[in-house]
């Protein structure tokens, strides 16, 4: 049998693939320190689970509209309201079965053969498979660790060409943790409006802001842009709502409803009951959030400590999100066994192997010279995670 080419041209989720891997030893046994995936680990806020209680009890357990129901987008509208300062209609609100599902709505929507879609590296790991999917050609623009992995305006400028439709955007970046300026962002919004090119940006982390980093939106830079911008973000990292798979996107009136046409021929509506727990995430109390929010800034500040003591790693130091990107590039060339650590995907089977530490490859973002450490998850574990790590590092000649 011959599958599609269309399906052969993509790899698995990176992410996900070492999440499963990582379970599977803790399943058979294996102790595993899991630096690996990108999710909460918090239970989700108590009021939340009530509210999807109730929804089940209340038989709130049919199809709903497609693009999600009316008070989870009354309730995104308000959110939308008071983070970016702009007001959306409903028929300008998508509910989807998580982000990344927004995400490939879009592609599918917007994206024609060989159209471009400029992408930032490094980049969460997802953009150009999903990109893939629909036929478009991703447009990789290298970015620099002493620009903070920052997009800058020339190169912005040098990628775009007749066939560019998409820039995607990441603030708080999954996997640098870099966080763009109101500054930054002024002449990347310049050029997105000269060349009349539509923005996505990828919001789902700006709740998660460590120390005195402003999170800035390109709405906020100029309001003009929002003819031009999708706007995506969801609960599943503000709220520990990983599972639940509900995220959201606002933008132009026509592209939502195309994407709503392409959800209602794949997946209909997103769980009803989930949609429900939505409404109790985004109108309930916040101080939940807080609490999480706190913890992961000492656990980042704690990371950033250690990191610092590693020979031979720099890194950037995240201002939000859960992941910090060191590069180790300085390891490669080193032997264990005799066998040679080439790139970081050596190094990631090297520290998952001997050290059972599960890290995500930064091939897999895009630049091979990093490797990504998810923080979310506790103190203790990050305390024994980098004393196996430096051990292992020791041992490499
Ligand atoms: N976004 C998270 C991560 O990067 C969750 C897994 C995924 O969908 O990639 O680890």
């Amino acid at each position: 049998m011959e599958l599609s080419k269309r399906v052969q041209s993509v790899k698995p989720s990176a992410t996900l693939s070492i999440n499963a891997r990582a379970k599977e030893l803790k399943a058979s046994g294996v102790e595993i320190i899991n630096f690996g995936v990108g999710e909460p680990d918090f239970p989700t806020p108590h009021h939340i689970k009530e509210a999807a209680i109730k929804a089940i009890n209340d038989n709130f357990t049919r199809y709903t509209p497609v693009g999600g129901i009316a008070e989870l987008k009354d309730a995104i509208i308000r959110q939308f309201e008071s983070d970016y300062g702009v007001s959306y209609e409903p028929g300008e609100i998508l509910v989807s079965c998580g982000g990344k599902h927004c995400i490939y709505n879009l592609a599918q929507a917007l994206l024609d053969d060989d159209d471009e879609v400029i992408i930032p590296a490094p980049y969460w790991v997802s953009y150009p498979d999903i990109i893939r999917l629909a036929g478009g050609r991703s447009v990789i623009v290298h970015t620099k660790e002493e620009d903070g992995f920052k997009l800058r305006p020339e190169k912005l400028e040098e990628a775009i060409t007749p066939r560019t439709k998409l820039l995607i955007l990441n603030s708080p970046s999954n996997p640098t943790g870099s966080v763009y300026t109101r500054g930054e962002l002024e002449p990347l919004v310049e050029i997105i409006v000269k060349h009349r090119i539509y923005v996505l940006t990828d919001d789902i982390y700006n709740k998660i802001i460590f120390d005195d980093a402003d999170w800035v939106s390109i709405l906020h830079v100029n309001p003009d842009v929002k003819e031009y911008a999708l706007i995506l973000n969801g609960v599943s990292k503000t709220y520990s709502m990983t599972g639940w798979r509900i995220g959201y996107m606002a933008g132009p009136g026509p592209i939502i409803s195309a994407c709503t046409k392409i959800q209602s021929q794949s997946t209909s509506n997103p769980n009803s009951i989930a949609q429900m727990a939505a409404v109790a995430a985004l109108n309930g109390p916040q101080d939940d959030v807080e609490r999480m929010v706190s913890a992961f800034a000492k656990r980042r500040q704690y990371f950033v400590e250690r990191l610092e003591q590693v020979k031979f790693v720099t890194f950037y130091p995240p201002q939000g999100a859960f992941y910090i990107f060191p590069n180790f590039s300085a390891y490669y060339g080193k032997k264990y066994n005799g066998q040679i650590i080439a790139n970081s995907l050596d190094l990631t089977s090297y520290l998952m192997e001997e050290a059972r530490i599960a890290l995500v490859p930064g091939s897999a973002f895009g630049d091979d010279r990093y490797l990504r450490f998810s923080f979310a998850t506790s103190m203790t574990i990050i305390e024994k995670g980098m004393d196996k790590l430096e051990a292992a590092l020791n041992r490499l000649l």
